[in-house]
Parts: structure tokens; C-alpha cells; sequence
């Protein structure tokens, strides 16, 4: 399937394909770029990859419509001025050696990302550690991940994901935890459907606050309140106890602090963990039962865990469970992180996070700091952690950090009270900048900008959530006047004196001096050993296959523990007492409710990327809050009306989702829109900036919020030729074919429409015609040039009702702007309602029409009637859900 108009370099010629990996997710697929027919770029799932066998998610599948050069900075420039590489990287390397010289090397940091390659971070960590002599390297996966660090290593003396995916096709019962896995991990979610499709006796069980689109794959949902998971899994524990499920074997054998986790989780009794998570005695006894008696079980967790001032605790309360059974280790059983990002497992095995050093070695280890300063041949290495990511910017408000390097990351609408850190950024005498475009929230910050090479351009490798090393590839040429990452920070690193330690001729040079480093790591007893792979020739690392480590002696990794093994100085694992905490901040009057934040199906963090496609802009194109209806009567709120949340420090505006799948006192809003797209709908402004005191990592999903309905005087929907950038109270935009949408709200009417809309359609001198209907507050305004129309603008004293869908086909091929004026089709071209399948553009209504006409009963007959969900399948779980919809409604009749 082809979707883009980049045309594919002479490479992708003559049935030539490129494999690579995705970009987005820990689950890490496989993907192949060739040349389409025509000569555009095509992109397709990796038969051979283990982690996806030839499937993508919509976020996938439209990776081509992504590559193209729109937005792309492609030229270093100091202070908004163009310069050449040797002036702006030279300029970089003096100013932190003067600030440094000046102020220490701890007044200098770098905040990285998970974004980068192994080979970028191994650099980055190499440069700030062992050469500037500073721990202060932190990285956006801080926010994704860092609990499972810090839970992984109190448990087993060591981060290490203990199963593979394959555990969770052959386990008995997968419980999900914290983990919309159908839209933020979806190939997995399809991996666990077909095997609950070929084992349909395969038990799921939910665990999150919300029913997700995930929830209705499993056999029940738990909606726990927000953080009460360690309560839970304490329980469990003791139920785990008291009905002689402990696996007293695999304990005396191979873990200690049974006895203490044990004293603990005893307090957590039926009734008080009822209180503490607002679940029924009854649904409990059913999960614990089910828990115990699967002997193969897997716990899969992620943000939802992860993302708390008890994350780390949540993960420990796990383990413990998975410990005290033996159930780890084996086919089928095991806890299992899964990462957000697709090299946050890269970042962490180079020591990109200011806690680590490099290997999976410890900062706070002396023997261990010996071994890397040795290896590196650095003339220093820091002797504790550095900053984490939320303390890092702290330092920057408060003139400790001055000189500040971000990496392939936008700070500034992504950390949690992110006014806070914009202040930060801007009061940081020096803020450098390397992404790949021009214009985001944190570039517009920037002393210096340094144009990186993208991701079709780029050469290395990225390790996915189950330990699989794949190699990305490039397919397209870097534009002039871009670099990659790892060359970007080499060339710093020369100009600050240490050409030599720092002049590697390629990737695979740093890649092989990566799995020496870990030799030194194997040789200390530590579990992260690709020493197999450190004498690669260029031509085998050009053509390395998907490989799991540890690599050691010829061979790859499998499962870690089943025997033990543990990587702590007794070798055993080491169950953690762990307590229910509830989230750092209470609700109060003022501020009665929880904001949990999270992703869309079809945007990935900050659309930077996501954004540009119009297949992906299709199926949400604006921010919104989900609102429970008695919450949203309390609230005077009613469903598409439009929101102010507020923490008491920041306020967003967003649609209103009025919808039972939250649960009272609790809202939830996606954290993709920036100011690119949105007016006023900075979701990370509202995070409280609350770590876990373990891990560093924020509670993005429980900040106190109140909300209240914004009073517009009108509302709008526009569509225009031209990229529309509003300046009313809200707006959204996004992109569709043959232009560019936009969402509107005003505080006050424009004194004339024809004129207001001129402006914001940029239409200028084409003719107008403008239909207002006073009686009922509706004016419709378009414009044509030629006959063509160029830009519609819908207006009304209450959110506007037409069918978008259908103005957004018609829009792309109507040469009539009386065609549009309607903004509904006629009888005979029904509405096909908001778009379900972002690949083939099928509606919700199309899609319940075709349920009814044709009786179609299951997600296989819809695929077959309207292609929807044969492509990347992204969209099966919501036609699963309009599958039940339409039932009750056939039920109720
Ligand atoms: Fe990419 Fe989707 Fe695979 Fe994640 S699941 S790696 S986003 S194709």
C-alpha cells in the first residue's frame, strides 16, 4: 500500500527493499521501504521481523507520508542567523568548555531522548560522563520507563526484561496493567488477539482505570482508582500466601525478603483493598483466583504504572508476586515492562539516564567506574547520579545549569508543568538544540539549532521491549547541510579537545567499541553482554539481523532467571515490602479531579511527525477530554462542547468526550496537541511535576484539576486551501487532502464574517458568498477562485453540526462550492460519519449501516465488506466496539 508522493531514491529501484525498524514504539517492528510503482516511497511491515512478522499499525503504515522534507531545518543557525557546521559546532564546543572552566563541569547537562539510536546515545553518555565528567545526561524516557529501571534493579540487581513477546502468545492468562496496548502498543495487542483467536480458552484481564479500546479484548477490567495498583498486588500476594500458591522451591533457591514482603502485603486485606482501589470484594477474589491458579501467567505493564510518585513500588509490587510464585523465567510467565519508546531499552543499556553509567553499570559502584573510566581511557567519570529530567530543568530555572544541550526531543510541551520548564529553557544562558525540524516549542527556545538527520536517513540500531537488537537503515539521502546525531556530538566533542576519543568513521566503529564496553560489563557479572558482536565487520553490521541479547560466545538470549541467576552479590532476587501510597497531590474543592494523560491511536507524542499525515489526522483531529456523564452534568458540560481545565497554574481548552469508559472524578485527555496545532491545549502544563523519589519519574496520570464549559459566543469548522494558523480563543487544526481543516471558538462574534473568514482562510480577493441564517445563528461563508472553491468557514452560536467526514471527501473533489455549502451530503450520498479505518477512510456510520443491511457479525465481515481493519488493524478494536454498539442498539429496538 502506498501513501506518499516522496519520490524513492535510486536505491528502492529494480525491486530493491530496505529493511529498518519503526520509529515509534517499544515494540520495535520491522519495516521495509521499496519503490512503488509509480516511484514513490511504499512502506510494509518485515515478514522476517520477530517482533511484527509483516504487520503495522496505522502509525506505521504511514510512515512514508512523514519523510518528506515539509518543516525540515537544514542549516545550523546561532542566535536565528544561519552559519555554517564548522562555526556552529565550534561555537557549541567553546561555549561549554568556557562555562565549564567557569562554573563546573556539573553547571553543564544534556536531556536526550529515546528517539535517538544506540549508536547517538553511546556517544552522548561517552562525551558528558567520561569526558565533561558530569552524570547530568537525562532523556525523555525518564517519563516512560523509569520505574521499571528502578523496580527491575531492586529486584533483580539489575534492568533486565526477563521474557520475550512469544511468553505472551503462550501464557494462560495475560493480565494488562496500566497498558492500553491496542493503541500504544498495537502490534502487540494483534499478536494477543490472533493468539486469543487460535486459543480462544487464552484469559485476559485489564487493569486500568479506564475501559480502553484494550478492555474489550479481555475477559473483564478491573477500573481501579487511579494508583492503588501496589494495593492491589499486595493482594494479591497474600492471597498468593494464603491459599499455598508460593513456590517455596524456586524461593529458598533463588529469593530473599519473602518474609518481609510478605508482613507487609498481609495488611492488605479483602476489605481494605477494596477501599483503597473502589473495586468489589467480589471482582478481587475473581482476579486473584484466576492469577493463582494460571501457572503461566505474564503481568504487563506500562505507563499506567510507570507514570506515578509510587511507579517503582507499582513495579516491585509485581514482581514480587511473579518472585514469590517462581513464575518467571519460563515460557508463558513473567512480569513485562513494555517501553513507550523505541530505543528507550537502547538508551538504558548505554547508560543514558543520569543514574547509569554505561552497560548496565552502576555510577555509584567504584569497581564499576574503574572499569568504564579504564575502557574509555576518560580522563574522568562522576562518582554519583546526575539530574534527572524534572530536577535538570529545576536547576536550569534556577541558574545551576548553563549550559544545556537537547537532543531529538520537545521539552517544552512535554514534561510535566511544562510552563515551568519553558521558563527553564529560556533562562538558561545557553540552549542548544539538535532535531530535524525547524519549528517546535522548544527550538523557538534555542541559542543554537543543529539540523539532525531523520529517520529514513539514519544509520544504526535501536533495541525494542524484549531485548531484540535490530538495525535501522537508511533509505533516503540526509538533505545538505543535515548530520546525524552520533557525528553531530562526535564533532562537539573534537571541538572541545577530544578529537581522538570521539573519531569513529561510521556507526558501526561506535557499535563495536559498545559491545566491547559490555565485555567489561560481563566480566563484572552484569546481564547486558553483546561482547559476541564487538569484532562485527562493517558488512555483517550492515546486514545484522533482528538479535536478542546477551550475545556471548555465539550465542543469543532467551528468557533471563528461570533458574535464578539474579544479578545481585547473592545471586538470589530480592522481594521488596512495598505500601499503597495514593498520587502525591489530593483532590480538593477547588481542584475535584484527576487528569490521567495519554496517547491516541493514530498520534505519537508530540506530532511532530504524526501530524503531518492525513490519513493519520483523520481519526481524532482535535484535543479532547474524556468526562464521565454524571461529571459532566455536575460540570454543566455537554457532549463536543468545549472545556477549561485548570490546575491552578495552567488552563487548556478542549472538546468535550462524554463517555462512560472514564470513571466518575476522573478525566482523561491525550498530551499530542502543541502550540503547532492547538491554540490552547498544552495538557503537560496541568502535570503536577510529582516524582517517584526512587525512579525520578513524574505522575503524569493523577494531577488535580477542576473544569468548567467555556462560554463561546460561536463556534466554528473551517477548511481552506492554505494552512490556516488561527488566532481565535480555540482552534485545532489539521491537515486533510487538498489543505487544511481548523475547529474554532470565539469569546466574541466578528464584526463581519466575510471579512474574519477571508483572513483566516487566506483567501483573500476570491469571490465570496455568505449564507447567514439569523433566526438560527448560522452563517456559512465560502470562497471560490475560478470556480474552485478555496476555503469554507461554518459558523454557529452552538458547536457546529455537520458531517465532516463528508465535507473533508468532498473538499478533495468537488469543483462546487454550492456543493459544500450544506455541509451535510443529500439523500442520496449518506454521511459516513467520523472516520474508524484511517486507511481506507471508512466512517462510523458507513460502517453501522453496513452491520444492519448485511448482518455482519464479526470484525472479519466488516473487513471483508468495506476493507476496514485489513490493513494495519489498528482500527479492530473499535469496530469490535461498534460490533457491541450496534447489538444493544438491535437489542433495544
Ligand atoms: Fe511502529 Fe506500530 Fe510497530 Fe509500534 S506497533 S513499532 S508504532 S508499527
Amino acid at each position: 500500500m502506498k501513501w506518499t508522493n516522496v519520490r524513492a531514491p535510486p536505491v528502492l529501484h529494480d525491486g530493491c527493499s530496505i529493511s529498518t525498524t519503526c520509529p515509534y514504539c517499544g515494540v520495535g517492528c520491522g519495516v521495509k521501504a521499496s519503490a512503488a510503482e509509480d516511484g514513490c516511497i511504499a512502506i510494509a511491515g518485515d515478514e522476517t521481523h520477530p517482533a511484527n512478522r509483516g504487520r503495522l499499525c496505522s502509525k506505521g503504515s504511514a510512515l512514508a507520508d512523514t519523510v518528506g522534507l515539509e518543516g525540515r531545518l537544514l542549516t545550523p543557525r546561532i542566535d536565528g542567523r544561519a552559519a555554517s557546521w564548522k562555526t556552529a559546532t565550534d561555537h557549541v564546543a567553546r561555549t561549554f568548555k568556557q562555562t565549564i572552566e567557569e562554573y563546573g563541569p556539573d553547571s553543564v547537562a544534556f536531556y536526550v531522548s529515546g528517539q535517538l539510536l544506540t549508536e547517538d546515545y553511546y556517544v552522548a553518555n561517552k562525551l558528558i560522563k567520561g569526558y565533561i565528567g558530569t552524570a547530568n545526561i537525562d532523556t525523555n524516557s525518564r517519563l516512560c520507563m523509569a520505574s521499571s529501571v528502578a523496580g527491575h534493579n531492586r529486584a533483580f540487581g539489575s534492568d533486565t526484561v526477563p521474557g520475550t513477546y512469544e511468553d505472551l502468545e503462550a501464557a494462560d492468562l495475560i493480565v494488562l496493567v496500566g497498558s492500553n496496548l491496542a493503541w500504544c502498543h498495537p502490534v502487540l495487542y494483534q499478536r494477543v488477539e490472533a493468539a486469543k483467536r487460535k486459543r480462544p480458552d487464552l484469559r485476559i484481564i485489564n487493569i486500568d482505570p479506564r475501559r480502553t479500546a484494550t478492555s474489550d479484548l479481555a475477559d473483564f477490567h478491573l477500573p481501579l482508582a487511579p494508583g492503588s495498583d501496589v494495593a492491589l498486588f499486595n493482594g494479591l500476594l497474600r492471597t498468593i500466601e494464603a491459599e499455598g500458591a508460593i513456590n517455596p522451591a524456586y524461593v529458598e533457591a533463588h529469593v530473599s525478603g519473602l518474609d518481609a514482603a510478605l508482613a507487609t502485603a498481609r495488611q492488605a486485606t479483602y476489605d481494605r483493598v477494596a477501599e483503597q482501589t473502589g473495586l468489589s470484594p467480589v471482582a478481587l477474589a475473581r482476579f486473584y483466583a484466576q492469577w493463582i491458579e494460571s501457572e503461566r501467567v505474564v503481568t504487563v505493564y506500562s505507563q499506567g504504572v510507570n507514570q506515578s510518585t509510587s511507579g517503582t513500588d507499582k513495579v516491585n509490587a509485581i514482581i514480587n508476586c511473579h518472585l514469590a510464585t517462581g513464575r518467571i523465567g519460563r515460557q508463558g510467565m513473567g512480569p513485562f515492562s513494555v517501553t513507550g519508546q523505541p530505543n528507550a531499552m537502547g538508551g538504558r543499556e548505554v547508560g543514558g539516564l543520569a543514574n547509569m553509567l554505561a552497560s548496565h553499570l552502576s555510577i555509584e559502584n567504584a569497581e564499576h567506574r574503574k572499569a568504564v573510566q579504564g575502557f574509555w581511557n576518560a580522563p574522568v567519570l562522576p562518582t554519583s547520579a546526575g539530574l534527572k529530567a524534572v530536577d535538570l530543568f529545576q536547576a536550569c530555572r534556577e541558574g545551576r545549569i548553563k549550559a544545556l544541550w537537547i537532543m531529538s526531543t520537545n521539552p517544552a510541551v512535554s514534561l510535566p508543568d511544562a510552563a515551568s520548564v519553558r521558563e527553564a529553557i529560556e533562562i538558561c544562558p545557553f540552549v542548544v538544540v539538535s532535531d530535524i525540524l525547524e519549528e517546535t516549542d522548544t527550538t523557538r527556545l534555542a541559542d543554537v539549532l543543529l539540523p539532525a538527520a531523520a529517520w529514513g536517513e539514519k544509520s544504526g540500531t535501536v533495541t525494542n521491549s524484549e531485548r531484540v537488537i535490530s538495525r535501522q537503515r537508511p533509505f533516503l539521502p540526509a538533505p545538505d547541510g543535515t548530520r546525524p546525531d552520533w557525528k553531530i556530538i562526535c564533532d562537539v566533542a573534537a571541538g572541545m579537545g577530544w578529537r581522538d576519543a570521539f573519531d569513529y568513521p561510521g556507526p558501526a566503529d561506535i557499535f563495536r567499541e559498545h559491545a566491547s564496553l559490555s565485555r567489561v560489563s560481563g566480566a563484572l557479572g552484569r546481564d547486558f553482554d553483546i561482547s559476541g558482536l564487538a569484532a562485527i565487520s562493517d558488512h555483517d553490521y550492515e546486514d545484522l539481523q533482528p538479535t536478542r541479547w546477551p550475545v556471548v560466545n555465539g550465542t543469543t538470549g532467551g528468557r533471563f532467571f528461570a533458574d535464578g541467576g539474579y544479578f545481585t552479590a547473592d545471586r538470589k532476587a530480592r522481594m521488596i515490602p512495598v505500601d499503597h501510597r495514593p498520587p502525591a497531590t489530593a483532590t480538593s474543592e477547588w481542584f475535584p479531579l484527576r487528569l490521567n494523560t495519554g496517547r491516541i491511536r493514530d498520534q505519537w507524542h508530540t506530532m511532530t511527525r504524526t501530524g503531518r499525515s492525513v490519513r493519520l489526522s483523520r481519526h481524532l483531529a482535535e484535543p479532547f477530554v474524556e468526562i464521565h456523564p454524571e461529571d459532566a452534568r455536575r460540570y454543566g458540560l455537554s457532549a463536543a462542547s468545549l472545556a477549561i481545565l485548570s490546575s491552578g497554574r495552567a488552563e487548556a481548552i478542549v472538546r468535550v468526550l462524554v463517555t462512560d469508559r472514564t470513571q466518575p472524578g476522573v478525566l482523561f485527555a491525550p498530551f499530542h496537541w502543541t502550540t503547532e496545532w492547538s491554540g490552547r491545549a498544552l495538557i503537560d502544563d496541568l502535570v503536577t511535576a510529582h516524582v517517584d523519589p526512587i525512579s525520578g519519574q513524574p505522575e503524569s496520570k493523577a494531577s488535580p484539576v477542576s473544569i468548567a464549559p467555556l462560554e463561546a459566543a460561536w463556534y466554528g469548522f473551517a477548511v481552506s486551501r492554505h494552512e490556516m494558523r488561527p488566532r481565535t480563543d480555540y482552534w485545532a487544526r489539521a491537515k486533510i487532502a487538498g489543505g487544511w481543516q481548523a475547529e474554532l471558538a470565539g469569546l466574541e462574534r466578528p464584526e463581519s464574517w466575510e471579512a474574519f473568514a477571508s483572513t483566516l482562510l487566506g483567501v483573500g480577493g476570491d469571490r465570496a458568498v455568505v449564507v447567514e441564517d439569523g433566526s438560527k445563528g448560522t452563517v456559512r461563508v465560502a470562497f471560490a477562485r475560478r470556480g474552485r472553491p478555496t476555503g469554507v468557514l461554518f459558523a454557529s452560536r452552538s458547536p457546529v453540526e455537520l458531517a465532516r467526514a463528508h465535507v473533508r471527501t468532498l473538499w478533495d473533489t468537488t469543483a462546487d462550492v454550492g456543493d459544500l455549502l450544506p455541509g451535510r451530503p443529500g439523500a442520496n450520498r449518506p454521511d459516513p460519519g467520523a472516520t474508524v479505518c484511517s486507511c481506507f477512510d471508512v466512517g462510523i456510520n458507513t460502517i453501522m449501516r453496513a452491520i444492519t443491511e448485511n448482518g455482519l457479525a464479526d470484525v472479519g465481515a466488516i473487513g471483508r465488506v468495506l476493507q476496514a481493519g485489513t490493513n494495519c488493524g489498528s482500527c479492530r478494536p473499535e469496530l469490535r466496539q461498534i460490533l457491541t454498539l450496534a447489538s444493544e442498539r438491535a437489542a433495544a429496538e
